[in-house]
């Protein structure tokens, strides 16, 4: 039923200006026929691709791949990881949440924590906000000066460039939430005590700046989209929606490598296992 459109719509070309506020968040693209109903066969389907081509990958032993997931608070990174990269293989998936920069990170360049998490051959790694950060949180936040987060642009897309020549496919994902969802997610954390612990009252700060942060990322993902490292703002406010869109995308990402299992050099039809 899918083809790959949904990868490809919500894909940023190089040279392409984002508005995000130009995206309705609770868009259903491809499948607006569809309803929440109708979503477990699909994921389970998608599902299942994934983690047959993240075994082939792993197999074949020859890539590397790179997945950025990048939102606002509450805006689903947890929520991907769970319900898409978990189907893989744990033994070849590596989720990495990046925090604020504890001491020894701040005594460090911005990329020193994350190329440590780029993972070898035939490994996937996802991360959970991202270098991103170091030119998102710290412009809207005025943690440090504008030259020094300027800079940054060059730095991250050399950074990236330098990862996909030297063989890690590279796919970033911005979650597109509305303020009204966030407001309702946040405040469902505060209602159940089951959520609560997810609750920092120190993210309302960042709902506060929250244009701020949509000209920012709008910057961002702008410029930072290459054919070698391509943005993909997914509207995300349906949790169901988001998860297949995300899984497709990563579908998308691992069928382009045009992956085959290694062959033997032996034939197994010499060999009894008594
Ligand atoms: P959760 O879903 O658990 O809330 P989270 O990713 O929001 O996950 P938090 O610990 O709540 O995790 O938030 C991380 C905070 O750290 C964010 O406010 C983010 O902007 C900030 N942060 C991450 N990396 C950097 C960085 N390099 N410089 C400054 N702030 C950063
Ligand atoms: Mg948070």
């Amino acid at each position: 039923m899918l083809t790959n459109e949904a990868s490809l719509m919500y894909r940023v070309y190089p040279g392409g200006e984002v508005d995000l506020t130009s995206q309705d968040p609770s868009d259903k693209g491809v499948w607006k026929n569809s309803s929440k109903s109708d979503y477990e066969a699909m994921m389970q389907e998608k599902l299942d691709e994934l983690k047959s081509l993240q075994n082939m990958l792993f197999a074949e032993g020859k890539h590397k791949v790179l997945i950025v997931v990048q939102a606002m608070d509450a805006g689903g990174k947890d929520g991907c990881a769970r319900n898409v990269f978990s189907s893989m293989d744990p033994q070849g998936v590596h989720v990495k949440a990046f925090k604020a920069p504890h001491e020894e990170e701040l005594d460090h360049d911005f990329l020193w924590r994350v190329h440590k998490a780029v993972l070898s051959r035939g490994m996937i790694s996802v991360f959970n906000r991202s270098h991103y950060e170091d030119l998102i949180a710290v412009r809207v936040k005025k943690l440090c000066p504008e030259k020094v987060w300027r800079n940054r642009y060059r730095h991250i897309v050399d950074f990236e460039k330098m990862l996909s020549d030297e063989g890690t496919k590279i796919v970033k994902i911005f979650l597109n939430i509305s303020k009204e969802e966030q407001r309702e997610r946040l405040q469902a954390r505060l209602d159940d005590p089951d959520k609560l612990w997810k609750f920092e009252p120190g993210g309302l700060a960042d709902r506060a700046r929250w244009d701020d942060f949509m000209v920012a990322y709008n910057e961002l993902i702008s410029e930072t989209s290459y054919d070698h490292a391509p943005w993909h703002v997914v509207p995300s406010d349906r949790k169901w929606y988001r998860n297949l869109v995300v899984a497709q995308i990563v579908i998308n990402a691992l069928k382009e490598l045009k992956m085959e299992f290694p062959e033997a050099e032996w034939d197994p039809k010499d060999i009894v296992v008594e």
